[in-house]
């Protein structure tokens, strides 16, 4: 992974919210976070939020009682009841509690319930009981999800990639016999055709189809992920009798979109403030003599040519860290950041790591496991840092580096002072700062170039298959053939199947399998003649360590009537067996065609059109995101009531202010740092085109000239010419008009 990569790239690494942080805040606390308004009565986002009583209290009671005996908990806490209770009347909900709040209990206790509510109603039997399916995006922690369950006695159980055949045949008996409560399962699965039409068949139905993290959803959210798009869906596939959808951070707009999605009314969403009034929140610009060339103002960041000590902000954070010592996190946008960041700490006698989506599982384990015992004080983390952390004295959150989005800030500065203790947030804000956010966000937008390639390309793949068909395409190649990064390639391909309806994912499949054989493969070999290890033992060919297997000749070999999946289903038996080490690759993603797609130029380029409108859009989105941020931290208002008002609140108890945020003491806005854009000129332009001769690209060129990384650039290895970054403090629309007029020009002749 290079080092301007987003972190977030990386799925599993996905910035979100751990589980169960909230063990040890201080019950004050969160009387603190909870409204001033009459418990248990929602706060909503509409007008008409009287909820009709109907028997909604005996279901409060029966709620209160699987709480106490089930979870050993006295009462509950924020909107929980409210939320639970309307979940019972059969409505779909919306939650949005801070991270630890207690977003899960939610589902949980409606899931338990249900058969006991069957009986009472005498609407059902029990072995039509059904069952509640939890949509997480972070396969960890729904396994700690499912073990926490399991000790309290409630039947759970989790389907994801790590689960054997074996495991799997056990989990679909028992959903069968309708004797699994909940059952957890990531978004990716949902593309699995077998898994769904099994959970069709569940007797007794999907009772509730619980949603978390649900801001991913909504394209507005800041960790939009294309297929949680097809959790909607799902829902009415499989006619989920109700759905609850949990987040922790949504703006207006985002809930707006998740109710939209799964048709929740108004007065069924529960929310509570993200106000933390033990937070001071400051923020502070800094910049000295590098003020006005952000080329120089990265180069010291990275700690290139120049010495980071010229980089004024690590003075300021020396001080900082002196005047407030404690558990500390320090958000940087890049993973090379944090490694140069805790060398430099180190050197100052901090005792600080990095931490990032880059490293090892085993060192990222081994950095929480020491930042929890305090054997580390400080982390120095990318955006990957965070899910599932729980410690509550963390005292410090600094912000090195603008955030992506106000929902991240949020996010990030809410794990300081979870024990309700006095803790700071300190934002730096350097010129270089906005910089940074667009080399990121101007990177995912492909050229309209590279999306007409893609387009015909995937048009082209499609051919001769009919409706209701199969057809094959290799995300890695066309990231690599059309200089798409893998993110908008993804929500390229969710477009095209949920707005233009043109396919439908299916399982994807690996197109080559490569094994390590233990000695007991020999054994097993020279005794199982079955046609399957035959044809694996004689269609591999040995490469030093390795046996490559080539799949389609095993298939084919002695025309034993072996199909794919028997070959695979073989390989996987024996790595499980321990008698071989098995290594898939060459991921192949798969399509059922829905409709023909484009065939003719005209068409297709209507197609193309719409996409580029689309992912146009989201650039500038991303952008006006950052923008937002610089805004909360430089703008004329307290910087926590900003905050609330951004998710479409206020502060509790029509307080006006915090009292201790920067402009609450000063009164003054923070100044935004001063960034001096430099002119293009024609000799600057011409030294990026003589270091390469691509023509056919003007965004390519301006983007090898801004300094963004792209699967093209690394290709041609641009990024390691001294043209790549030249143009850095550079208006980007600027250049790009520059090169377009370039390749206008080149084109014509
Ligand atoms: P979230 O999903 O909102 O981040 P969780 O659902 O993981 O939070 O809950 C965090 C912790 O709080 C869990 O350990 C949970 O058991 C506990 N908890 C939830 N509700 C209550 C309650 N009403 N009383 C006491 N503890 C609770
Ligand atoms: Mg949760």
């Amino acid at each position: 992974m290079s080092d301007n990569e987003y972190d977030d790239d990386v799925f599993d690494d996905l910035e979100l919210d751990g589980d169960d942080v909230f063990d040890d805040i201080a019950e004050n606390e969160l009387v603190a976070l909870e409204r001033p308004t009459k418990r248990h009565k929602p706060e909503t986002l509409g007008a008409e939020n009287e909820l009709a009583l109907g028997d909604g209290d005996s279901h409060l009671t029966l709620a209160e009682r699987i709480l106490s005996n089930q979870f050993g908990y006295k009462s509950f806490r924020h909107e929980q009841a409210a939320a639970i209770r309307q979940i019972l009347k059969g409505d779909n909900v919306l939650v949005i509690f801070p991270t630890g709040a207690g977003k899960s209990l939610c589902y949980q206790i409606p899931a338990i319930a249900f058969p006991e509510l069957d009986l009472a109603e005498g609407t059902r039997e029990p072995t039509k009981a059904g069952v509640t399916i939890v949509v997480s995006p972070l396969i960890a922690l729904m396994k700690d999800q499912v073990d926490a369950l399991k000790k309290r006695g409630i039947p759970a159980e989790s389907i994801d990639s790590s689960k054997k055949w074996e495991e799997l045949q056990v989990i679909y008996d028992a959903l069968a016999r309708s004797q699994l409560r909940i059952l957890y399962c990531a978004p990716e699965r949902l593309n699995n055709e077998g898994f769904v039409e099994t959970v069709k068949r569940i007797p007794g139905g999907i009772r509730l189809l619980a949603v978390d993290e649900a801001h991913c959803v909504s394209e507005w959210g800041h960790s939009f992920r294309p297929d949680y798009l097809k959790v909607a869906r799902f829902v009415s596939e499989i006619k989920a009798e109700r759905v609850i959808c949990l987040t922790a951070t949504a703006t207006p707009k985002v809930a707006e979109d998740i109710c939209k999605a799964f048709s929740i009314k108004p007065a069924c969403v529960f929310r509570t403030t993200p106000y933390r009034p033990n937070l001071e929140l400051q923020a502070k610009t800094v910049c000295k003599e590098y003020d006005h060339d952000v080329g120089v103002s990265l180069d010291i960041m990275l700690g290139f040519h120049v010495k980071w000590e010229r980089d004024k902000r690590f003075e300021e954070l020396f001080k900082f860290l002196r005047a407030n010592p404690g558990p500390t996190l320090i958000y940087v946008a890049m993973q090379q950041q944090c490694e140069i960041h805790a060398k430099v700490l180190a050197a100052q006698g901090f005792k600080a790591a990095p931490f990032h989506a880059g490293l090892k599982t085993e060192v990222k384990q081994q950095v929480q496991d020491d930042f929890m015992s305090e054997r580390v004080d400080i982390v120095c983390a990318t955006i990957a840092f965070g899910m599932g952390i729980d410690k509550p004295n963390i005292r410090n959150v600094v912000h090195w580096d603008l955030s992506n989005t106000v929902e991240e800030y949020s996010q990030q500065i809410g794990r300081a002072g979870r024990d309700g203790n006095p803790s700071k947030c300190m934002f730096y804000l350097a010129p270089s700062a906005f910089y940074l956010r667009e080399v990121f966000a101007r990177g995912d937008l492909p050229s309209r170039t590279s999306l007409g390639g893609l387009v015909f390309d995937i048009s082209d793949q499609a051919l001769g298959v009919s409706v209701g068909g199969v057809f094959k395409t290799n995300h890695y190649r066309q990231q690599k053939d059309f200089d798409i990064r893998p993110s908008p390639l993804s929500v390229i391909y969710a477009t095209l199947e949920l707005h233009f309806g043109f396919f439908r994912a299916t399982t994807p499949e690996y197109s080559a399998y490569k094994y390590e054989p233990m000695p007991s493969y020999f054994r097993l070999v020279k005794q199982d003649k079955s046609p399957a290890v035959d044809a694996i033992y004689k269609k591999s060919k040995k490469k030093v360590k390795w046996y490559d297997i080539d799949i389609n000749e095993a298939i084919a070999y002695k025309g034993a009537g072996l199909n794919r999946a028997d070959i695979v289903a073989k390989l996987n038996q024996l790595d499980q067996q321990g008698h071989i080490k098995l290594q898939a690759s060459g991921l192949t993603n798969r399509y059922i065609l829905q409709k023909a797609l484009p065939k003719t130029d005209e068409d297709r380029e209507k197609v193309v059109e719409k996409l580029y409108k689309d992912l146009t859009g989201r650039e500038k989105d991303a952008l006006q995101r950052c923008r937002e941020v610089m805004g909360l931290i430089t703008g004329p208002k307290c910087f926590a009531l900003s905050l609330a008002q951004h998710f479409g609140m206020d502060l509790p108890d029509g307080k006006g202010k915090c009292g201790h945020c920067s402009f609450c003491l000063t009164g003054k806005p923070v100044e935004p740092p001063k960034l001096k854009v430099t002119p293009t000129t024609a000799s600057s332009i011409q030294k990026v085109l003589k270091a390469t001769d691509v023509r056919d690209d003007p965004r390519f060129l301006a983007r090898v000239a801004y300094g963004i990384r792209s699967p093209r650039v690394t290709a041609l290895k641009l990024d390691k010419s001294p043209v790549f970054r030249s143009m850095a403090g550079h208006d980007f629309e600027a250049l790009l008009a520059e090169f377009t007029k370039v390749c206008e020009k080149k084109s014509e002749e």
